[in-house]
């Protein structure tokens, strides 16, 4: 552990060159816990990805902050690995994104937002256009400041979020095609493609291939990371990947085809007793049934650590790891602090300073959101920004 947190190279280093390792938030002697973000396993991530879907380009979505594992590290990384299409959210992630990769092609998720047109120019950045009002305002700004950056058009399969409609979408396509509207990408996105033998996505992907005969000629994508594993036919020329490239399993019901990117310790801060019958933590929702000894660590909800994990009397909650062995999560979840019963590890094996594990090799961020109750998606972009940063292997 401590090796792997050394920002500097050691001084008699000797000719292998160290693996250079940049680091955010506060030191890491400081923090109350240790986020290690294994770039190498990003861009390994993101070749599996490519391989399956070559032809297919591979682009990648890094919206959400690099969905939680920082926008920058994460983006230079794919650029220089190859990666010359990403996808984020909005303008000002669109922004950020535009001055570590100046020669990509950046779209932006939610579209174009009222009277935005110059900020897309300024930046050279491609709204995802998804109603006839976009288009609209679109067409005027870019013909008022013969702007020629292109944008994609998204066309709604059923999700019902956003999008044209695929009448619309077909009543528009004479237009666009004839009047050269400078369209780049038309795009549509899977409602559960998790589920790989959902007859939905065959649907979807039906739909959406009838709507793209109509814009021959314009690239097509509709698979995010899970689609790239429904189907070959899902890939046609561009395949949008997010949550698998930071580790997250896109094929729920099969083994991760993905490399775990990130490692999550938090530290103990004090190990304590507890008499039996006593309580911890707010509203005493915990009681111990037995004289207990507990590790309280430096993490709580603000770092995106949800309290539905608590345990309670009636209910036992999560757990996380002390020398591989899984501790229950005692009481409530609180602010910074969430406490563990550790009365069946040997004694004095646990002091202050040691390192509890959240996510890692014991337990992955699939399953650590199956534990809050939500999806590793969430628990990526929940990561607080109390812990130190370290990107391995940058
Ligand atoms: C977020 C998003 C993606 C990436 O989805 P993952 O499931 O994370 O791979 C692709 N396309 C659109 C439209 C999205 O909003």
């Amino acid at each position: 552990m401590q090796g792997s947190l050394s920002i500097s190279p050691s001084p008699d280093a000797s000719d292998e060159p160290a693996p250079a390792t940049v680091s955010a938030g506060p030191p890491a002697d400081e923090a109350g816990g240790v986020l290690t973000i294994d770039l190498s396993a990003v861009e390994a991530n993101w070749k599996i990805l490519r391989a399956a879907s070559t032809p297919a380009e591979c682009a990648a979505v890094v919206k959400a902050d690099g969905y939680g594992l920082g926008l920058e590290p994460v983006a230079t990384r794919l650029s220089k690995a190859g990666c010359t299409t990403f996808f984020v959210a909005d303008l000002s992630e669109g922004k950020r994104l535009r001055k570590v990769a100046p020669d990509a092609d950046i779209y932006i998720l939610n579209g174009l937002a009222p009277g935005t047109g110059q900020v897309f120019a300024d930046n050279n950045l491609r709204p995802v256009i998804g109603s006839a009002a976009e288009i609209a305002e679109w067409d005027a700004f870019t013909s008022v400041h013969k702007w020629s950056g292109g944008f994609a058009l998204h066309v709604d399969t059923g999700m019902n979020r956003l999008g044209m409609s695929i009448e619309e979408a077909a009543a528009f396509a004479p237009r666009i095609n004839s009047e050269n509207h400078g369209l780049t990408l038309l795009m549509s996105h899977f409602v559960a493609a998790q589920f790989a033998e959902s007859s939905r996505n065959a649907e979807q992907l039906q739909s959406f291939r009838d709507i793209r005969a109509l814009y021959r000629g314009v690239p097509a994508s509709i698979a995010n990371s899970s689609g790239i594993f429904i189907d070959q036919a899902a890939h046609l020329d561009l395949v949008r990947p997010g949550v698998a490239l930071y580790g997250v399993n896109p094929t729920p019901s099969k083994k991760n085809p993905m490399k775990p990117v990130v490692d999550l310790k938090v530290r103990v801060a004090q190990v304590r007793d507890v008499a039996f019958g006593e309580t911890v933590g707010y509203d005493a929702t915990w009681t111990a049934r037995r004289p207990s000894r507990i590790a309280v660590v430096t993490m709580g909800y603000a770092d995106g650590f949800f309290r539905s994990a608590s345990g309670d009397d009636q209910k036992p909650g999560g757990t996380l790891f002390l020398q591989g062995r899984s501790c229950p999560i005692v009481g409530r979840i609180s602010m910074d602090l969430t406490a563990l019963d550790i009365t069946d590890l040997p004694e004095r094996s646990v002091k202050r300073g040691d390192f509890a594990t959240v996510i890692g090799e014991e337990r992955d961020v699939d399953a650590v959101g199956e534990m809050l109750g939500t999806i590793g998606y969430e628990v990526l972009t929940s990561l607080g920004r109390r812990y130190a940063r370290v990107y391995k292997n940058d």
